[in-house]
């Protein structure tokens, strides 16, 4: 750790940074941010930020409400104010005796990646979000579609500015693109372990708002801001990894060439978890009233539970990469879920499916859409939560709550039923 804070004290004093941003997110997943001076940069490293929880969404009442932040040395961050650098952390939030706070949902994706650490596993993940650009008026920003051209689209400036912006804050821009709807953009995140993944979404989304607003843009991430056009999807690609004895991961352990698909029988199990606890789970991975009217046939957005090695009507798909590369893409999830409950409940599902060693199902290899509602139900294929009323019952009437705090899902629960 000493090594990690004389690097970030080296990097300080080159560039000359005066602030720091110190992030962390509440229960419904929205960001928060406390700038301090980077003459407490000391403090800082001791976990000494202290901050009155009892204005945070979820977080503690009045009575207990001091909370303390400690930052993630792993993945300093170092964003750009004009020709100003600052220091950016994503923290876990602390109770004063230093154990993890319970509501943090940082904390509750660590939980679940313990217990894949415990199986002997590390969780990977890519994802991808969609979002739409709209102009000062509140108009698209575009009428260009899937993979639009320059000439064709007016808002490639405003992506590009963004992707810019994203590989200034050091991400990996790897594919930018249109796609299929109007003003709707898609810019890829490349994989990373789950928790630093989660953070990586939280700390992407606020840069591209930011950057699309020096544009004269705005940028949303609703799931469904337009009934006749695709939604937004943000599909979460997870792999999981073998650890050696010293908890580093070694090898994919979804990957088996000789075998069916090219998938090992870890990896069939994993998707069986997640299938069978799939409408619990959407709650989390689809979290607003909305999110809903993006889940339903003839927008590229998944109805039904089931999965396919290439079928896109399907919940899950299996990319064609092998290799190292071998992984599950969840397609259900969207850019409005807290990513640390989407990724921890995903998990959960997934390792359960390996620990049962649940019984792996046939693909589906049909078009979904094509079907009528009849011959998918004489498949026996089940389809998602059709309201968000239904999806909150989902969750309440499975045992898979039994993996998270019972207060955390209340108050998870009555916040987003709540929020506007
Ligand atoms: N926008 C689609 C969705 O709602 C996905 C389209 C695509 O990436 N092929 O999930
Ligand atoms: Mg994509
Ligand atoms: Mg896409
Ligand atoms: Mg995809």
């Amino acid at each position: 750790n000493r090594k990690k804070q004389e690097e970030i004290e080296k990097t300080v004093q080159e560039k000359g940074i005066t602030q720091i941003h110190m992030y962390f997110s509440d229960v419904l997943g929205d960001l928060k941010l406390l700038t301090l001076s980077a003459k407490l940069l000391p403090e800082v490293f001791e976990g000494k930020t202290m901050f009155d929880g009892s204005s945070i969404a979820g977080f503690s009442s009045i009575k207990n409400s001091d909370l303390f932040l400690r930052p993630d040395l792993d993945r300093p961050r170092y964003e750009q104010d004009g020709d100003e650098s600052i220091l950016a952390f994503f923290c876990d939030v602390c109770t004063p005796d230093g154990e993890r706070y319970e509501f943090d949902p940082r904390n509750v994706l660590k939980d679940a990646l313990e217990r894949a650490a415990r199986d002997g596993y590390s969780i990977f993940v890519g994802a991808e979000p969609e979002f739409f650009i709209f102009d000062e008026n509140g108009e698209f920003y575009d009428e260009a579609g899937y993979f639009s051209t320059r000439s064709e689209d007016k808002g490639y400036e405003v992506r590009q500015h963004i992707a810019n912006r994203l590989s200034e804050v050091g991400f990996n821009i790897e594919a930018v693109h249109h796609e299929v709807a109007p003003a709707q953009h898609e810019i890829g995140i490349k994989y990373d372990d789950a928790l630093h993944t989660a953070d990586n979404i939280q700390f992407f989304k606020e840069i591209v708002q930011l950057a699309a607003q020096e544009k004269g843009a705005k940028v949303s991430f609703l799931p469904k801001p337009l009934r006749d056009v695709n939604g937004s999807g943000m599909h979460l690609n997870i792999s999981v990894w073998k650890n050696d004895k010293d908890g580093n991961p070694t090898v994919n352990a979804f990957e088996e060439p000789e075998s069916d698909y090219g998938l090992s029988l870890t990896a069939r199990h994993f998707i069986e978890g997640i299938l069978k606890h799939a409408r619990a789970t959407a709650i989390f991975t689809n979290p607003l009233p909305e999110s809903y009217e993006r889940l339903v046939p003839g927008f590229e957005a998944p109805v039904n539970i089931c999965w396919s090695p290439s079928n896109r009507s399907s919940m899950i798909r299996i990319p064609a990469s092998r290799g190292s590369a071998t992984r599950v893409e969840v397609r259900n999830p969207d850019p409005s879920a807290n990513p640390y409950f989407a990724l921890a409940a995903l998990i959960y599902a997934g390792l359960e499916g390996i620990e049962q060693q649940l019984e792996p199902s046939a693909p589906n290899e049909d078009d979904l859409f094509e079907y009528s509602a009849k011959q998918i139900e004489s498949q026996g294929i089940s389809s998602l939560p059709a309201t968000f009323h239904e999806s909150i019952q989902s969750l309440k009437s499975d045992r898979f709550h039994d993996y998270f705090n019972h207060d955390l899902i209340d108050r998870y629960l009555s916040l987003i039923q709540v929020r506007k």
